[in-house]
């Protein structure tokens, strides 16, 4: 189709809105319109976060000369024309004001070619005013050049992040894209360092493998759904293998990138019962539907979208996720091995079964009466007895809670313990968690970490807190760089870390404990500032008092 203006009827129906927030929003409207006009190859450069140049190159379709001063005007589009095109959009984009709202905040180059014209097409605006147009050489394709973003909207410069969480946004966008196209060769430097590279072969697997590395990529499940609305596929952890934020799941509708809280759902609960509280899958899932099924037409930013029929589109990912994972044999959470001389336990003191473990009076801070273990339940919580009732201490979160407290002091005092590791443990990261580790190094080594280059995306850790000693590091390590990646800046940083080390760190529900080793964690959870509750503020306990037993049992009215 032609580019043409947009009549003012259908503009007046679409979601319009300022759609350049920041610079990955540049980054966004540029690779869908690569991908729009049918690129199978697109390279995305960025510097300064963005800030200073973002740079986009396709070997799409192109703009024919005759149109691409009209590609610049608002509502401008080739991709729709009617009202009746906007109830089945198949494209990405549809609004025609991508380019106009670029050109209005930074400085624009672009150079095309379509495969019929001569010679490509070469334009430069400044603040949305043509500057220079004149002819050049370039293969079939466009490159779209974005200069100093911004630099005229300082209130918008501003409200930007450091540079490098904006190239990290930029870094998690293309790897998303990379993984919604698998059969696109994406390509991704970010400060003329390497980021992101996928083959365009098409298979979904080799992509994760470039963004979330072999070991995931091995694991991942494949999932395949179909019913008479909808299509899902894709590639899903098993319970094994989880992740302590909500960053790894990607869903993608009829091929776009969408953030859908009912789509979350539906795979979460797939796996309730099998995860950890505060766990998450990692999934990858397509989902296609005919285009009436869907609006797109709701946020300006087009990453919300609203099913038609959504109690079926519900259905269909959750039966898919769980018919995968019922193919799959069930592993309970795996326990890491609870280890006495990893310094994470005092010697156990030798007290009798009936001796008190620690006397109000002893300890100020003291918010805990004095409990004697019973005994423990399910091999996860610990019963126990006081003055005033019984006492159920959720072991795990009682450990988690003592180890935050203690890696804090540690920090706090720089006398973090450390463990150096004989055998060097090598980890892929992904382009976001590389992104995060290099503004993180300073945190990260204060905490005890030694993580060195050691080619591509790969690194070397050769020391951890000595506290984590019998963690999972990888797995503590991508969770810690998650938490830090998080937007949740109001918790300070030294926490994140504290509270994904203690998590990793902590004896598991499902670890049977000896006697002397309750007591010794009710001891030290008593030391803790906090002993009600766990670093994710979940209560360590429950307490039934004598007061409600003797109302349960009616012994009093
Ligand atoms: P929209 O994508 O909503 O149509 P844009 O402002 O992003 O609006 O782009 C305007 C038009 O410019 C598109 O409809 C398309 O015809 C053309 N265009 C933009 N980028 C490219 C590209 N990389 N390759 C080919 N055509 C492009
Ligand atoms: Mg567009």
């Amino acid at each position: 189709m032609i580019i043409r203006v947009l009549s003012p009827e259908v503009v007046s129906k679409i979601a319009a809105g300022e759609v350049i927030e920041r610079p990955v929003s540049v980054v966004k409207e540029l690779i869908e319109n690569s991908l729009d006009a049918g690129a199978s190859e697109i390279a995305v450069e960025a510097e300064g976060g963005g800030v200073e140049l973002i740079k986009v190159s396709d070997n799409g379709a192109g703009i024919p000369a005759s149109e691409l001063e009209l590609a610049f005007h608002r509502y401008a589009t080739s991709k729709i024309g009617n009202l009746d095109d906007l109830e089945r959009i198949c494209s990405l984009g549809f609004r025609g004001e991508a380019l106009p709202s670029i050109a209005t905040v930074a400085e624009v180059e672009i150079l095309t070619q379509t495969s019929s014209q001569t010679v490509a097409s070469y334009m430069h605006l400044r603040k949305g005013e043509v500057v220079r147009r004149e002819s050049r050489a370039r293969p079939q394709g466009t490159t779209v050049t974005v200069h100093r973003l911004f630099r005229y909207f300082p209130a918008r410069l501003k409200f930007l992040k450091s540079v490098n969480t904006e190239n990290s946004h930029i870094a998690h966008l293309v790897s998303q894209y990379a993984l919604a196209f698998p059969e696109v060769k994406f390509s991704l430097v970010l400060d003329k360092r390497r980021g992101l590279h996928t083959t365009g072969n098409g298979d979904l697997r080799e992509v994760v493998n470039e963004i979330y590395g072999e070991e995931i990529a091995k694991r991942m499940l494949k999932m395949e759904q179909k019913d008479s609305l909808a299509k899902v596929s894709g590639l899903i952890s098993p319970p094994s293998l989880a992740r302590s934020s909500r960053n790894y799941l990607s869903f993608f509708v009829n091929r776009r990138w969408v953030h859908s809280p009912l789509l979350t759902r539906a795979t979460e609960e797939a796996y309730r019962g099998l995860l950890m509280d505060g766990q998450h899958p990692i999934a990858v899932i397509n989902i296609s539907l005919p285009a009436q099924e869907l609006d797109v037409n709701i946020h300006p930013a087009k990453a919300q979208i609203k099913f038609c029929h959504e109690q079926a589109v519900f259905s269909s990912v959750h039966k898919g996720i769980e018919e995968a994972l019922a193919r799959t044999p069930i592993a309970s959470p795996k326990a890491v091995p609870f280890s006495v001389s990893s310094g994470q336990w005092e010697r156990p003191r030798m007290i009798m079964d009936n001796e008190p473990v620690f006397a109000v009076a002893q300890l100020p801070t003291l918010e805990l009466p004095v409990l004697r273990v019973l005994g423990q339940l399910a091999n996860t919580y610990i019963i126990a007895e006081g003055p005033d009732g019984l006492y159920l201490i959720d072991q795990h979160a009682a450990h988690e809670r003592i180890l935050y407290d203690r890696i804090l002091t540690q920090w706090a005092q720089k006398q973090v313990e450390i463990q150096g590791l004989l055998q060097p443990i090598t980890i892929e990261f992904s382009p976001r968690e590389e992104e995060t580790m290099r503004v993180n190094r300073e945190p990260l080594a204060e905490f005890g970490f030694t993580i060195e280059p050691f080619g591509n995306r790969s690194y070397l850790i050769r020391a951890i807190p000595a506290l984590a000693a019998g963690a999972n590091v990888i797995e503590m390590t991508s969770a810690l760089l998650d938490s830090l990646a998080s937007r949740e800046s109001l918790i300070p940083w030294e926490e994140k870390i504290a509270e994904s080390l203690a998590c990793h760190s902590a004896i598991r529900a499902g670890q049977q404990l000896r006697s002397e080793e309750m007591r010794e964690l009710i001891k030290q959870l008593e030391q803790t500032k906090q002993p009600r509750a766990c670093p994710h503020g979940r209560p360590t306990m429950i307490h039934l008092s004598a007061h409600h037993l003797e109302r349960e049992f009616r012994r009093i009215g």
